[in-house]
């Protein structure tokens, strides 16, 4: 069988694609099998020069990645430029990190109590389409630092980065069969590899709602998990914050990459005393963003990712929204920027959109503040926004998500860990600790009696 990739600025197909089933799955698996015991004998030193290779490889073609993100995704190839230049970061980052995973010696009586970071085996990588090569490689850069070999599945809407970057690694000398691309359904080759009795372990990113499928499914073969799902980030304004800078940013924060992002701060919460001045400002800076065809430079904001996903967006605006831009009216899965007001009992305040619409919640003061932002089943991200140093930290180690910025709208960097709190998933991915995942630690004891 072969399903059609379309690129969602214009509806036109841009491949055909020939769909793995349980068969090919199961084939991968093996050949991943087969190259684990050569794979994880590679000298640390030789593993690292081959991650830094692909690593190069991946600057060196990063325009052509780039061109198939932004036709694939509908992402403006300004910001697609800089996923691909994240994805080389990341696998430089793991690159130098294979030397410096160290095990430990530990004190005991009557010997020497070693620890060793033991690779898993073929681990299965599930990653979604909004950011189909950066996530992809966040999972396959520790991985393959650890010794591990892979079967990678990227979503049905958006395969074409992972095919080239499969295409990649082996031109960078990493053997056959220790990153293998498989392109199928969700609910075929990816509930089979998380039920694969020879797979030990799935890294998944994707809802929350396939997130319980994946432990579910896991728990036949106590397969380890880690689980990056989704969000409902709150982005807090009080009313010492620099209220110009932190209404330029929102936008971005929100709009980006359509709102098609786990870390949209999607819930903007505004103390009452500068709501209507905010307000003011948010809709002038979002009234800037740039939305149109993907291929210009000065696009800021492409489509949504297909037409389904647009029909439940708009299902999310329910009468006159605060504002609402423009969008193009030709061929495209197009969704203008929209503002509404809520409260936090409202659907869109408790669902995620996924989508370019931000819900602007006031709030009283920072108890309220706390109150509302922590009343979600997620956990992912957030903002805190305020020129009180204190205030910022208490905030900040009040609200219960994994990665949180203050006076910024920023989540992810390579080296800083990324992952969430409550349904939001757990493990961490990026920085040295996504290495936790993907080995085990073994403790040895050597008796130094004689
Ligand atoms: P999704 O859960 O529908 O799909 C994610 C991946 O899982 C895809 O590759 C899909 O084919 C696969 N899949 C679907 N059903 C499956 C099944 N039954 N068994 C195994 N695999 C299955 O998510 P999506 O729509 O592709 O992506 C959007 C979601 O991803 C949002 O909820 C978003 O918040 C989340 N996300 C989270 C992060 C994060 O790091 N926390 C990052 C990006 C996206």
């Amino acid at each position: 069988m072969t399903f059609t990739v379309l690129n969602p600025a214009t509806e036109e197909p841009i491949a055909e694609l020939e769909q793995a089933g349980v068969e090919e799955t199961d084939e991968a698996v093996a050949r991943a099998k087969e190259a684990f015991p050569a794979w994880s004998a590679v000298a640390p030193g030789d593993r690292a020069r081959l991650l830094r290779r692909l690593a190069t490889l991946v600057e060196e073609h990063t325009e052509e990645l780039a061109r198939i993100e932004s036709r694939n995704v509908g992402k403006p190839i300004s910001g697609a430029r800089g996923e691909i230049g994240m994805v080389a970061q990341v696998f430089h980052y793991y690159a130098g990190a294979i030397d410096k995973h160290f095990g430990e010696t530990i004190p005991v009586a009557g010997g020497v109590a070693a620890t060793f970071r033991e690779p898993l085996g073929v681990v299965g990588l599930i990653v979604p389409w909004n950011f189909p090569a950066n996530i992809a490689s966040w999972k396959l850069g520790p991985a393959l630092a650890c010794g591990n070999t892979v079967v990678l599945k990227p979503a049905e809407l958006t395969p074409l980065s992972a095919i080239r970057l499969g295409e990649l690694c082996l031109e960078a000398g990493i053997p056959e069969g220790v990153v293998n691309v498989l392109v199928g359904k969700g609910s075929i080759v990816g509930q089979r590899l998380i039920e694969h009795p020879d797979v030990a372990k799935i890294a998944f990113t994707g809802s929350t709602e396939v997130g319980r499928l994946v432990m579910q499914g896991a728990a036949g073969t106590i397969k380890r998990v880690t689980l990056e799902l989704g969000g409902k980030s709150a982005n807090v304004i009080f009313e010492d914050a620099d209220l110009e800078r932190a209404a330029a940013s929102a936008p971005y924060s929100v709009f980006d990459n359509a709102g098609q992002d786990c870390c949209a701060r999607s819930r903007i919460l505004v103390q009452k005393s500068v709501y209507d001045r905010f307000l003011e400002l948010l809709i002038e800076a979002t009234k800037g963003i740039k939305v149109g065809d993907p291929a210009d430079d000065a696009t800021e904001m492409g489509p949504l990712i297909s037409a389904a996903h647009r029909e439940t967006v708009a299902s999310f605006v329910n009468g006159e929204p605060l504002f609402r831009g423009d969008a193009p009216d030709s061929p495209g899965f197009w969704f203008p920027c929209t503002i509404v007001e809520a409260t936090n009992d409202d659907r869109i305040a408790r669902e995620e959109v996924f989508g370019p619409v931000a819900a602007v919640i006031p709030f009283e003061d920072e108890a309220d503040a706390i109150c509302i932002a922590n009343d979600t089943p997620y956990g992912l991200s957030g903002s805190i926004w305020t020129q009180d140093g204190a205030r910022a930290l208490r905030m900040a180690r009040a609200i219960e998500a994994g990665v949180l910025s203050v006076n910024a709208n920023t989540s992810v960097r390579v080296s800083t860990p990324f992952g969430g709190f409550k349904q939001s998933g757990f493990g961490r991915e990026l920085g040295m600790h996504a290495l936790e995942g993907y080995s085990e630690i073994k403790s040895v004891f050597i008796s130094t009696e004689s």
